[in-house]
């Protein structure tokens, strides 16, 4: 990147100040000598006339009132001396004046753009010193704003990078592992063996999908379709899709929908995906046997949807993380459950693109989870 041309003399912007000064200095001046050589004695003489009492004639005057020319040059002259010794000391003080002004002026420019020079290199810890209370401190605030952002994005995207790549490479290495085997004829190619590739082939395939998803739910790429929808819809079809698999693992789920609810104004199949999302949730966190809770209730301006679950709980220390992807209480238990670890992020980012707000709660270890969404009324 080139760096930034240091300017000199009138073509720098101190230069270019300090000529409009002059200028100003100089037309100043210049219009102060004119009027002063042109109406300044008529002033003086009509003051003085004031002065003049009765037959009394000031001496200065000629009889039949004219002012003696003699005097009238001499005072042109004096007066044109004194205001020209005057500009000379006016100019002198208003260029210094106009270099301090100037100075500071291009100070804190010069700073912002080493800065945002550095910034644009990678360098994004850079920050200003905040400048001062005008438009030039708003600027620094500005850059700073900038620069800060710029920061916690780049520090995301690593966090994703060591996170995918930390994430991709247990399946692959047991894929590899599996593959080793059968090369060397130490794994036996039975119907075990592919059912277990197949298994971990699938958990590579949902993790990809789910980070696309998360991708593009937290770019808020993901296109919308909002409408008023009845909550007792969503938490059907959310039900419906499910019902099977808690029967198979011998749990029981219970729907519950307050009535005269209004209707939330929502993503139909993004809203469906979340409370999916957290009953597969409960599912897997909820041991047989035990009961799964969904309902939708009111919520002020909002409808208020809770997955509620006798599982496995969630300590405390847990709760203000669980949104954050990749954040597993468990690490090993997670996984071995076939989650991704960013179901939750996806909800959160789905959520909020609707205009809601999600979160959850537990009382503690073997005592079962509560999440709970919000999705505004609609109108
Ligand atoms: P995963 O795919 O690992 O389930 P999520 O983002 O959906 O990832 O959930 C993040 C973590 O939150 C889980 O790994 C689990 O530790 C915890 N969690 C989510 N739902 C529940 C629940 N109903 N009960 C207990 N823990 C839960």
């Amino acid at each position: 990147m080139a760096a930034p041309r240091r300017r000199w003399g009138w073509r720098s912007l101190g230069g270019k100040l300090f000529v409009s000064y002059l200028v100003v200095i100089v037309v100043s001046i210049v219009t102060l000598l004119l009027i002063a050589r042109f109406v300044a004695f008529t002033f003086f003489i009509s003051q003085m006339g004031h002065m003049g009492s009765g037959e009394m004639m000031p001496p200065f005057m000629r009889p039949g009132g004219a002012p003696d020319p003699e005097l009238a040059s001499a005072f042109r002259t004096v007066l044109t001396r004194v205001l020209l010794v005057a500009a000379g000391v006016a100019a002198l003080i208003a260029a210094g004046a106009s270099l301090v002004v100037t100075a500071r002026l291009v100070g804190p420019i010069r700073r912002l753009v080493a800065a945002s020079q550095r910034l644009a290199a990678g360098h994004y810890a850079e920050r200003v010193p905040p400048g001062p209370d005008d438009e030039l401190g708003d600027l620094a605030a500005s850059f700073n704003e900038l620069a800060a952002s710029l920061e916690a994005t780049e520090r995301r995207r690593l966090e994703l990078i060591g996170d995918v790549a930390h994430e991709l490479r247990t399946p692959v290495a047991t894929l590899e592992g599996y593959l080793e085997g059968l090369l060397d004829g130490v794994v036996a190619p039975s119907e075990r063996t592919w059912a277990k590739l197949h298994d971990e082939a699938g958990r590579l395939r949902r993790l990809i999908d789910d980070l696309q998803d998360l991708s593009r739910a937290e770019a808020k790429q993901i296109p919308l379709h909002p409408a008023a929808v009845a909550p007792g819809e969503l938490v059907r079809a959310a039900v419906e899709r499910l019902a099977g698999q808690f029967e198979e693992k011998g749990l029981a789920l219970t729907s519950e929908v307050a009535d005269r609810l209004p209707p939330v104004w929502a993503d139909r199949d993004r809203a469906v995906q979340v409370l999916t999302n957290l009953l597969v949730n409960a599912l897997r966190y909820t041991p047989s046997p035990g009961s799964v809770r969904v309902a939708a209730r009111p919520g002020g301006d909002a409808v208020r949807f809770v997955v509620s679950d006798t599982g496995i709980g969630i300590a405390a220390e847990h709760l203000p993380h669980l949104f954050e992807r990749f954040y597993r209480v468990d690490k090993s238990r997670g996984r071995a459950l076939g989650g991704s670890g960013v179901g939750l992020a996806i909800a959160r980012a789905l959520v909020e693109t609707m205009g809601g707000r999600i979160w959850a709660e537990s009382p503690g270890p073997g005592q079962g989870a509560c999440f709970s969404f919000t999705l505004p009324a609609a109108r």
